[in-house]
């Protein structure tokens, strides 16, 4: 199964939804920075999150980055998006290791840390990028996040985010995100509150095999959502290319590049955010110092 992501509006439009399933997202995360379990869980959430405020996005120029530093092992994590959306990331230590937290699970917080910022930058086409910053509170992410919107975007969402592992890789992850329009009640939302809390986590629902669409009416309890979206196709993918990498080399200085080409006669540089590995041999080299 692919992943998924779908927009409903529950109370009659009052309340928005955003689901997401990408249990594919955080498996090919997983493989491309050969994750241990607690960081494929931590870098999950990230990636589940970054889809789901990327899918926000308007156009498909649109650029979203989020770097979490909450001073844990984990160190530094960047992910970014498109619209489409397209994510991908970059973790500084991949291989923490860490026992279980006192509820048996994997220790999220205990890994990414708990006193550091989220910075959100929104590439939108304007002059200046949107930049929005926001304290760690708890560095399990989702109620991190929940608190990005109240500080960042003055809104009261819900949000939830969940990485399923076993020994096997990402047995399944998914997130959702409730917002209430400013027409919503109190009611709608002690209501929702309620649902929420009878619904459990994303991760069991998955399991259960319910589909997006079943999740956002048990999350809400309203039968009757409205589904306004539900193609977009959410993918780990990098956009990296020889030419991109080809400009980081060229910001580098032909006196620099000269030192190299002297030294060590080629450049090998790697994608942070695939892995993948691109060589410059002597003749390219001699070609970015000469243009
Ligand atoms: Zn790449």
């Amino acid at each position: 199964m692919s992943d998924r992501i779908i927009k409903c509006l529950a109370y009659n439009g009052r309340i928005s939804v955003t689901c997401i399933e990408s249990t594919n997202i955080c498996e090919e995360a997983r493989k491309t920075h050969n994750l241990s379990p607690v960081c494929t869980a931590a870098f999950g959430r990230l990636l589940t999150m970054t889809a789901l405020i990327g899918c926000e996005m308007k156009s498909n120029t649109n650029k979203l980055t989020i770097q979490v530093k909450g001073n844990g092992p984990i160190g530094t994590m960047i992910t970014s998006s498109n619209n489409t959306p397209y994510v991908k990331g970059y973790i500084e230590n991949p291989v923490v290791d860490l026992p279980l937290n006192e509820f048996g699970k994997l220790d999220v917080s205990g890994a990414v840390g708990t006193s550091g910022f989220i910075n959100v930058i929104k590439d939108i086409g304007l002059k200046d990028p949107y930049v929005g910053i926001s304290p760690i509170i708890s560095g399990e992410l989702a109620e991190d996040f929940a608190n990005y919107f109240v500080n960042s975007e003055q809104t009261n969402s819900a949000v939830a985010l969940g990485v399923l592992v076993d020994k096997n890789g990402v047995k399944n992850a998914g997130g959702y995100v409730i917002t209430p329009m400013p027409d919503a009640t109190n009611e709608d939302i002690s209501n929702i509150e309620k649902y929420i809390y009878e619904a459990g986590a994303i991760s069991r629902m998955l399991e259960n095999n319910l589909s997006l669409e079943e999740i956002a009416t048990k999350i809400t309890g309203d039968k009757n959502i409205r589904i306004l979206e539900r193609n977009d196709k959410p993918v780990y993918k990098c956009d990296c290319s020889k030419d991109r990498m080809k400009q980081a080399l060229v910001a580098l200085g032909k006196e620099e590049l000269k030192n190299i080409l002297d030294e060590d006669g080629k450049v090998e540089m790697t994608c942070h955010f695939c892995n993948k590995k691109y060589i410059f041999d002597k003749s390219e080299l001699e070609q970015i110092i000469n243009s």
